[in-house]
């Protein structure tokens, strides 16, 4: 590992923030912290922290001894001098003295301690560093360190590779007393350039900014020497693993479907997950491994890791061509039984502690599937990637620890203590879910108006959407307003292949799909008497089979989960009350209204819902200003009232028919709904 410190590139981070008067020693431990969590193999998702001793003006401007530490919340690759909060050093310091601190008292101590009370709340690893004399000090979870010391024999590992430079602080789970029992450790030998954290990770320590972080770098690399000697030849593959794998978008929706819980809080309604996939050749190697059971299910490489992956992946066998139907057999035993384990782990650890927990959900954040590879998986896109980066982490971890040795990891009450632990669980944030969180909804037309603010709205609740539009550039656009991970896909809804291909890429990015909005339309226009059946046949490529099309691909991936599913479909009042010489895009839309409760009757036994929304005269790019003037030249009245033209006398938006779809979505025993979006209009009620 190389150090990546340029002495340009620091003195300009000196010179940029010495005119927002922030002190060099602070702007160099930015820069510094930055360097580190940049680079994965040291700092992953929040695992890891650090800090600098100054003296700075308190709120009355007078001078006093701080320590500025990482604040949470903030992510060291992007840290600003706010993310790394002042706190009194005197005060801590004196904690020293105590025999024990509970987390509540050192919660209220670190915000008791803070120069400025609306800084961020610092690490939890705070103490440690402030009880250190060194003026800075900088700690990550570094992989190839973890190696070293997830071994039986991890403290005579340390002590040939360090020769004494490093301390050893046997396993405690991070606090006052992992802390207290550091600073111990750095008494017997005040000379040492850092300390080694059995099972978590590492310390260094420096006068300057550069000192510690190259000393960092220094005893990474050394570790990483270490793990090229005498290394084992890894991981003989002693499965049968079968000559035809399939691919990972045939696996997904399996996964998917059996790592769920079904009837969760009310009936019908299933707690899902996002999924993230992953595969190299590394991973392969790993999961096809013939010990997998064995190094697989020892634990995590660092604590931290446990609230992102669980303390053990799943399992499952390879999918073979052909028998995918075995497979989800295999896989559903094999979840069965990863969540009985669970659920006994955490009764009697639970019960060890004093019974107070509530157990969070039971399904595994990372499943290994040999011949293919490893899913993340996750409440949200977000959570699914960070578990697979984790998990891909681990893999290096414990493959370069059983090339060495044995890897070994913490013990089972010790990772419950870290899983459960309310500090570590602060980091996922308190926030509710929202409604439709672990849900995947993709929306045709979704570069249009209504799809556009349909996607928005259903982004805003919680969901992962995939915007669907013949116009790549417009579902772009609209992906990039919605931000986060909304995916924009090219469809051409007239083209079964084309659909297809779509539902492949939705797959491929979240694991499978749980709601769609069949949106894309339009409109075409003619006496029925005289029209062309050319016209007629185009606007029932698109107005009746292209609905048909997207909702048979989306039905195919939903039995497959097994997990119901919701279809929405944008009919229209033309669908019951045709206007004058709108024959072309009524017809369709009548038989598209059909098609729902067609849907609805097939598919209700499988949990599929099936509702549309007949809504009418919406601005989109289907009612552009030329056809608003057509339509209200054929209906004779002006343009405001064509528009405003319904009981309630109100202009019917977008985002109206955007809540309607969502308000179905939501509702989880109507089926074969239409609700009407239109301000009122008689003429095209239902009934
Ligand atoms: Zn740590």
């Amino acid at each position: 590992m190389q150090s990546r410190w340029v002495d340009r590139d620091a003195k300009d981070t000196v010179d940029r923030y010495a005119k927002m008067g922030i002190a060099p020693e602070l702007a160099l431990r930015v820069y510094t912290t930055r360097l580190l969590g940049g680079d994965p193999k040291l700092v992953l998702h929040g695992g890891g922290n650090t800090s600098v001793k100054v003296r700075m003006p308190d709120l009355l401007g007078e001078d006093t001894e701080v320590m500025c530490v990482k604040g949470s919340g903030w992510d060291m690759a992007s840290i600003e001098p706010a993310g790394l909060p002042a706190v009194r050093l005197q005060p801590l310091r004196k904690l020293r003295t105590l025999d024990a601190l509970s987390d509540a008292d050192m919660m209220r101590m670190q915000r008791a301690s803070l120069l400025d009370p609306l800084s961020p709340s610092p690490s939890v690893e705070m103490l440690l560093h402030a009880f250190m004399p060194a003026k800075f000090v900088d700690h990550t979870h570094a992989t190839a360190v973890l190696s070293l010391i997830d071994q039986p024999d991890g403290e005579k590992l340390c002590g040939e590779v360090y020769d004494g430079r490093m301390g050893f602080v046997p396993y405690l789970m991070p606090g006052f007393g992992l802390a207290k029992k550091a600073g111990e450790v750095f008494d017997k030998n005040p000379n040492v350039l850092g300390l080694i954290l059995d099972k978590h990770g590492l310390f260094t320590f420096g006068a300057e900014a550069r000192e510690s972080y190259e000393r960092m770098i220094e005893m990474v690399s050394r570790a990483e020497e270490r793990l090229k000697k005498n290394r084992k030849a890894m991981f003989k593959s002693g499965q049968k693993i079968p000559q035809h794998v399939v691919a990972e978008i045939e696996v997904a929706p399996i996964l998917r479907g059996v790592c769920s819980l079904k009837n969760d809080g009310a009936e019908g309604a299933h707690r899902r997950l996002i999924i993230e996939f992953r595969t190299d050749d590394a991973i392969v190697n790993f999961v096809n491994g013939a010990e997998l059971a064995r190094y697989s299910q020892q634990g995590v490489i660092t604590p931290d890791h446990t609230i992102r992956t669980k303390n053990w992946p799943l399992i499952v066998p390879a999918p073979e061509a052909g028998k995918l139907d075995d497979f989800k057999r295999a896989a559903t035993q094999a979840v069965e039984k990863f969540v009985a384990y669970y659920k006994d782990y955490f009764t009697r650890n639970n019960a060890r502690v004093g019974g107070a927990k509530k157990m969070l959900d039971p399904l595994p954040r990372v499943v290994l599937v040999q011949g293919l590879g490893l899913f993340g998986l996750g409440r949200s896109k977000q959570d699914a990637i960070i578990a697979a980066d984790i998990a891909e982490a681990w893999i290096e971890g414990v493959t370069d620890a059983e090339a060495i040795g044995t890897f070994k990891s913490i013990s089972e009450a010790d990772m419950f203590d870290c899983e459960y632990w309310p500090l570590e669980l602060a980091k996922l944030g308190s926030a509710k879910e929202k409604p439709l969180a672990g849900q995947i909804a993709v929306i045709t037309g979704a570069g249009g108006a209504i799809g556009a603010a349909t996607a928005r709205a259903f982004a805003n609740a919680g969901a992962e959407v995939a915007l669907l539009d013949i116009n790549l550039a417009a579902a772009k656009t609209q992906a990039e307003t919605i931000g986060g991970n909304a995916l924009p896909v090219p469809c051409d809804v007239t083209s079964e292949a084309v659909v297809r291909a779509a539902f492949d890429q939705v797959v491929h990015a979240f694991g499978g799909v749980d709601i769609v909005v069949s949106n894309a339309g339009a409109a075409w226009q003619g006496k029925i008497g005289e029209v062309d059946e050319k016209i007629l046949r185009e606007s029932f490529e698109l107005n009746f089979y292209g609905h048909q099309r997207v909702a048979q691909a989306a039905v195919k991936i939903m039995l497959v989960q097994g997990t119901g599913g919701c279809l929405l479909f944008n009919v229209s009042k033309q669908a019951v009350n045709p206007g004058p010489n709108f024959g072309p895009y009524g017809l369709p839309k009548a038989a598209t209204l059909f098609l729902v409760r067609q849907y609805a009757v097939d598919y209700g036994a499988d949990g599929i819902r099936a509702n549309a929304v007949n809504a009418d005269r919406i601005r989109s790019g289907l009612l552009t200003g030329d056809f608003i003037k057509e339509r209200s030249k054929a209906r004779g009245v002006s343009e405001k009232d064509y528009m405003s033209g319904n009981l309630l006398q109100r202009e019917v938006t977008a985002d109206d028919v955007a809540q309607a779809f969502l308000h179905q979505a939501l509702e989880l025993k109507t089926t074969g709904d239409v609700t009407t979006v239109d301000g009122g209009n008689i003429a095209a009620a239902l009934r």
